[in-house]
Order: C-alpha cells, then structure tokens, then sequence
C-alpha cells in the first residue's frame, strides 16, 4: 500500500538551486545551509547546521515565511544531539502512496506524493542520528531515526529540543493543557478545556503548561499553520506544545504527575528507531487544513485485521438521562429507538455492572440483536491512576481480565466498547491504548475512547479503532449553561482544528430544546434544529452517538427525524467550501454518490454563502431555519445563496450519479 524509495540521481537539482538563491534573501545563511521543497515547490524547509553545530528549520509556504528558524535536536541517555554536530550525508527522498478503502475518515482514499531529504549527523563523540524531513506542496513532516550503534540496543529520550517559532504577527487558536490529577475523580489531563480564538501568540496558558495538539495558527495574512503529532503508539509519548516565549513552542513532554505519578516522563524505545512524525499543516487558504489527510499519510497499520467492522448511528442514553438511565427497562426504551431509527448501535454507559448486572446485561444485549441493534458497552480504563468508581473498573488494565472480558464480550456477539479516563500522555498509558485495542481486535471488538487523548494517526494505524473524545463534548450541554451559550462558537472551531486531524465522538445532535429528560427543565439549546442537523455532517466520526431520546419521536419536527434516518456517518470526500473558526464553516462530504453541503453560524449576523450546486444534481433539497421541512433549492445560473442566522444552520443534499 505504501511505497518509499530513495532516489541517488541529481534530483530537480536546478530548481533547488533556483530557491536555495531566493531564500538566501530571507534566511540567515550559515555553515551548511540545505532546502527541501516540495513536488510542486509550493513549501520550502530550510535546514540549517550554524558554526556551533546546532541544527534548526524554517519554514515557507508560496514565498511566506510560516516558521522562523526553529529548534531541532535531542537529549537521550546514549549522548546528546544537540551542539557539535556534523553533517555526514544525506540523501533525497522521495514517498509515493496511498491508502483506500478507509471508511472511518474525512476521505476514504486518498494518494501522495512527497519529497524531501534524510541528514545523517554525528555529534562530538561519534554517535550519530538521522533527521527526516518529507514535504507535500501542504505538509511539512519531520522525526529523528536513531540507528543501533555501538553496541547500544536502546535508547531513553530526556529531551527534544523540537520547537515551533511563529512570527510575532501570529495569532493562535489553542486549548491549554490542564494540570494532571484534577477534575472529576482526578482524571485529568484529558483534552477537555476550552479554546482561546484568535490569540496573540504568546498568550500565557491557564495552568502554566502550555498547550495540547493539535494548534491552528493565523500568521498575519501569510497563510495558515495547523501544527499537531502523528503515528505516536506504544513506542513514545504523545506530547504537547509549550507556552510560546517570542514565538517560539518547544515540544514538551507529559507532566511527571499524570497517571498518579506512574510511569516515565521520558520515552524510551528498542534501537533502531524513531520518533513520532511531527507535522504542519501549511495553506494560504483554510482549505488545505479542513481537507489535510497528513495525520494518515505519515503512518501504516500496526497490524492486519481478520475482522470487517461496522459504522453508522446509534442512541445513548446517557447523554440525556444520565446514570439514572443505566438500568435494563431505560436500556430497552434506547434499543427500541434505536431500531425504530434504523440506527445500528446503542451505547450502554457506565455502572451497568452493578445496576444491570452481568446475567441480565447478557439479556440485554440478546434484546438488542433482536432488534438488529449492537450494543457498544462502556468500560473504565482504570486502574491505578484516578478514583473512578463507575464500573466496570480494573478490568481494561489488567492483562488478565481484560482478555477474559473480551472473550465474554465476543461469547455474547459485542462488537464495541467505549473505554473512558485514562491517565495522561505518558509512554504507559499510550501502551495501554494499544492494548486494548490489540487484544480487542483480537476479538472482533472496536474501540471508542473517552476522557483520553487526542489520536495520532490511529485511524490508519489500528484497524478496530473507531475514534475518541479529546474535545469538550456534548455532555457539556447538559453540565453548564454557558457550554449551551457558546455552543455554535466551537462547533465553528473543531472542523479547522480538532476534528481536522482526528475522528471526534463528539455524541451530539439534541432535538430536546431543554437538556433534561423532561424536556421542560435543564440547560436551553441556543441553536437550531437545523444547525443540530448539520452537526452530523460537519463533525466527523465514524460512528455517531446521536443525542436523541424517546420523547422526541413524538415531539421532534418530522423532517429531523427523516434526516437522522438517512445521514451517512461515513465520507468518500470532504471539501471545505468557506468559513473562520469560531464564527461560521461550511463542509461539503460525500458518501458515495449522494453530497452534503451543511453550514452553521455563531456570527451576530446573517452570514450569506454562495454555493456553485451543480446543473446534474438529483434529488436536490434544503433543510433551512425559516421552514420545518424539506425545501426546494432555487438556484440562478447553478448558484444558490445560502444565508445562516446566528446559531442557525443549513444543509443542501443531491446526488451526483
Ligand atoms: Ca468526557
């Protein structure tokens, strides 16, 4: 599926030669100064050894200067790479691939094609390093390889010396990183703050550690940077950015206190071996960063799959009748709306192993395939590092029983579970995900995370993973007023930054106007049912927990309902057609031959978008605020003018044969 080769020939020598001379305007030319471009030459990376050895990178997009020259290097406990370093060779590269097939991301298949170069260093005492740069006209992916060497088998990393160096005139939208062992139960960090919008660069973190992955920045009008990690698994930390000092992010570690203190700060693996790929993604226009495919580009299955797994809708009650909902009666009014839907799952939430009971949940679950629904059931991840007492507990974390859980789990005909609070980013808790997902596919089982991370890459890396919270989530609507208030804001944010590096079980879609079961009590939806509607398209993740109960079968506008039945979950394509994060998005996706264009707002004002819908398109319809039902799409010479109202939204569906 994906090849690599290194070509030894004098590769487009004269149009490197061409930028080498361009850039020397703008970059600092110093001992050994090397450019690599892109195929189409639209992104330069200009690395640079200066006369201390040190090595650094800079950044261009279409002549732009989108990172000053940034740190590279590292510390490990085999020596340090960081000062005197010499370059030995390096060689070009270049990377021809693809993957297909892929139900569960923006794309399904998708080709590139990138170039770039291999610079093998050495450092004063002979040890030497390798730093990988590969470059597509809108991604920048670099990681260190470190070789087996001197009879040395393994490696700690203490440090990187990675950073980030934006130009001062940026401006960033970012969420910190929260103190570990705080929150509900101490289960934090778990990406679950808030974002900033439109930030100066060098704003100061609310808990002082800086900021999680992914990160959109506005560099003046030069163009835009998402900047995140990818293909992170057992073998390294997820990491995170720094607080920026005069532009400049420095990759940080976790914190020594997530997971209650256990387990290292610093990764360690087997030599050979490298680091997770750290990635930017660069676009004069928003476009290429709703659209990038680059988290999956960098990475390859860990593992083949002897299971095909299944993807579409399904109800939760949890969401809006919380704990008091996990017993079987409540369960089989879910099941029953779930069929009713012609959804394919239901989510059976915690503590149903105490309120349910495992003799009746085996009931339960019979119930659900006699509707034709799959139950996904839910899990704690814990464990020895927060004070979860929704069960089941130690079960996920324990080698023993977990294998003993799944094969119930397969006994029974389960095919997902969500697993919820895990401890951190350090290496052992990236250890557990794959573990959990390794036995799960084992048994025909994936895998939804909660209270967790952001996913590098795993989409592609583990075949049975289906996707993961790390956003404030719908659950939040029922918590907090305010979370209702700003509801439309960041449903304009996650399709530019979260969601575009990671599926996002995101479990919203309220038709209920109060966030209660009554109906009548709870926090009030601000938003439309409209712009409730577009969220399913406008949020991507394979399977989708549709925020839906039984009384709205009965008091829910019929077209919603009609819409719920019929939204796909999976996407053959995504196109972003206009937008700002935080004030309005508009998304095309595709599943098969039948197109979504969806919208909403969190402007003050009507936000006008001309659509170009066109002149083939069949079975053409517009769902909008001012009517409750399917409408005509009025076009004038193929363009349609869709207008948002704040907190509102819009979806135009046809097919393309
Ligand atoms: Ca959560």
């Amino acid at each position: 599926m994906r090849c690599i080769f290194v070509k030894n020939t004098t590769f487009d020598m004269k149009a490197l030669m061409l930028l080498a001379a361009l850039s020397v305007a703008t970059f600092a030319v110093a001992n050994d100064t090397t450019y690599v471009v892109s195929p189409n030459k639209l992104t330069e990376v200009c690395v640079v050894l200066n006369d201390e050895g040190e090595l650094s990178y800079s950044v261009k997009h279409l002549g732009n200067i989108i990172l000053e020259p940034s740190p590279l290097g590292l510390k490990t406990n085999i020596g340090d790479f960081d000062k005197g370093l010499k370059l030995i060779k390096s060689e070009t590269i270049c990377v021809n691939g693809g993957y297909k097939a892929v139900e569960r991301l923006k794309r399904s298949a998708d080709r590139y094609l990138r170039e770039g170069r291999m610079f093998y260093f050495q450092n004063p005492e002979g040890l030497t390093f390798s730093l990988q740069f590969e470059l597509d006209d809108n991604t920048v992916g670099f990681r260190y390889c470190i070789e087996r060497q001197k009879g040395t088998g393994s490696i700690v990393i203490n440090k990187e010396l990675t950073g980030f160096r934006l130009p001062q005139k940026t401006t960033a939208f970012i969420t910190p990183q929260s103190d570990a062992m705080i929150g509900w139960k101490r289960t934090k960090p778990s990406y679950e703050e808030d974002y900033l919008f439109d930030v100066p660069i060098d704003t100061r973190s609310k808990y002082d550690h800086g900021w999680t992955f992914p990160a959109l920045f506005k560099v003046g009008n030069d163009g835009w940077a998402l900047v995140s990690e990818t293909g992170v698994d057992s073998h390294y930390c997820a990491s995170r950015l720094s607080d920026s000092e005069g532009g400049l992010f420095r990759l940080e570690f976790p914190m020594p206190e997530e997971n209650n203190g256990n387990g290292t700060v610093e990764p360690a693996f087997a030599l050979p071996g490298n680091t997770p790929w750290r990635i930017i993604v660069l676009g004069k226009t928003l476009k290429p960063i709703v659209e990038t495919t680059a988290p999956w580009n960098f990475v390859k299955p860990l593992y083949d799959s002897e299971y095909q797994y299944p993807f579409g809708k399904g109800t939760w009650s949890w969401i809006l009748w919380q704990d008091e909902s996990i017993n079987y009666d409540d369960q089989v009014k879910f099941i029953d709306l779930a069929h009713e839907m012609g959804f394919q799952f239901t989510l059976i939430d915690n503590w149903w192993d105490t309120k349910i009971g495992v003799i009746r949940m085996e009931r339960l679950i019979k119930y659900a395939h006699s509707k034709n629904v799959e139950p996904i059931i839910w899990y704690s991840s814990s464990g020895y590092w927060n004070d979860i007492e929704q069960g089941p507990v130690n079960i996920m974390c324990d080698p023993i029983s977990r294998k003993r859980e799944m094969k119930w789990l397969q006994e029974n005909g389960v095919r997902g579970i969500k697993v919820d609070f895990f401890g951190g980013d350090k290496q052992e808790t990236m250890r557990l995900y794959e573990a959990i997902l390794s036995d799960a596919d084992d048994h025909g089982i994936m895998v939804i995370f909660h209270g967790c991370t952001l996913p590098r890459g795993w989409e592609l890396m583990y075949p049975n993973y289906v996707g993961s919270e790390a956003v404030l989530a719908s659950e939040n609507m029922i918590f907090s007023q305010d979370f209702c208030d700003r509801e439309a804001q960041n449903a304009c944010l996650h399709p530019f930054v979260r969601n575009a590096v990671g599926c996002m079980e995101y479990g919203g879609c309220f038709l209920n106007r109060r966030m209660s079961r009554s109906n009548e009590r709870g926090n009030i939806r601000r938003t439309t049912d409209v712009f409730q509607l577009a969220t399913t398209i406008l949020f991507q993740n394979p399977i989708q927990h549709i925020a839906i109960a039984p009384n709205n079968l009965t008091d829910a506008p019929a077209y919603c309902l009609d819409f719920l039945r019929e939204v796909p979950t999976t996407w053959d394509d995504t196109r972003f057609i206009d937008g700002y994060p935080g004030r309005y998005v508009v998304i095309a996706r595709r599943h098969g031959t039948q197109w979504y264009i969806a919208g909403v707002s969190a402007s003050d004002k009507d936000i006008s978008v001309d659509l170009d819908i066109p002149a083939e398109a069949k079975d053409l319809y517009l769902l909008a605020d001012n009517k409750a039902e399917k409408q005509t799409v009025k076009t004038k010479n193929g363009k349609y003018r869709a207008t948002i109202k704040p907190q509102g939204g819009f979806i135009i569906a046809f097919k393309m044969e």
